[in-house]
């Protein structure tokens, strides 16, 4: 299994999905719980919202092929906490959103950064570089989604949409305004860093001097799958994906780098 799907395209837009994956190896799946062997906290089919519009706009889009179980691709790999004070979810996990042990017993964590998490990265910093070729700058939209309701990671109801540019600082503002506000402009419940204000990958590489404005877009799943089953609900896609193609507009059309496009 590859640990990525590569898709390249040529508008400034990359889109990056780090937690849709399912696949895990066997030397790993063998020592998991029966709970864990069902994925339950995978950003289920998250990347099927996205697929049209991006070979439509001819965007980028890189989409890791192995479970979140393996490693987490949106953490640090130094493994540093994300959100201080609240219940950390490790770089390898142990344990479900829930709480629920992952494995049957204790686990072998070593290799899996070099091998799962760093050819992910290399690829986002490769293709970053290559869309920064073409356009002079870069804008890297890393899309996530998660059960609406996880007691132990935010209290009550998540919001619908929540958009997060690490408090403002990892893209250009004009950007995250015209996003933010056609997020609201939905029937959807919208928040711009709230809960989530972005993961490693939004702040690692969200660099608005450097060119590169990232943002991050958690969903709830339940708007787009049946949380019973994880199972893909088209009727319900087929409302949210317009939404999500407006949010994307917004953030491609409205913004005017300053840099005028090397010649092709
Ligand atoms: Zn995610």
């Amino acid at each position: 299994m590859d640990i990525y799907n590569l898709k390249a395209g040529t508008s400034p837009l990359i889109i990056s999905v780090p937690h849709a994956g399912t696949f895990v190896p066997e030397d790993i799946k063998k020592y998991f719980t029966a709970i864990a062997r069902t994925l339950p906290d995978t950003d289920w089919h998250v990347d099927q919202l996205y697929n049209d519009f991006a070979n439509a706009n001819n965007a980028t889009i890189v989409k890791a092929n192995y479970s979140r179980y393996v490693i987490d691709l949106n953490r640090p790999s130094n493994d540093e906490p994300l959100y201080p004070g609240q219940t950390k979810i490790p770089l390898c996990p142990e344990e479900t959103f829930d709480g629920q042990a992952l494995y049957e017993d204790t686990s072998d964590m070593t290799g899996r950064i070099e091998k799962y998490w760093q050819p992910y990265h290399d690829e986002l910093a490769r293709q970053i570089e290559r869309v920064k070729g073409i356009h002079g700058y870069a804008i890297l939209y890393d899309a996530h989604s998660i059960c609406q309701i996880v007691p132990r990671l935010f209290e009550g109801n998540l919001p619908d949409l929540n958009l997060g540019t690490v408090n403002g600082i990892s893209c250009d503002k004009g950007m995250a305004k015209a996003a933010f506000e056609v997020a609201q402009d939905s029937s959807y419940s919208a928040v711009l860093n709230g809960r989530f204000v972005g993961g490693y990958i939004t702040r690692h590489y969200g660099d608005p001097e450097g060119n590169v404005h990232a943002l991050q877009m958690e969903l709830v799943r339940g708007n787009y799958m049946n949380e019973d089953g994880f199972v893909y609900d088209e009727a319900r896609a087929a409302q949210l994906k317009p939404v999500l193609e407006r949010v994307l507009h917004a953030i491609t059309n409205n913004f005017d780098a300053g840099i005028k496009p090397k010649p092709v």
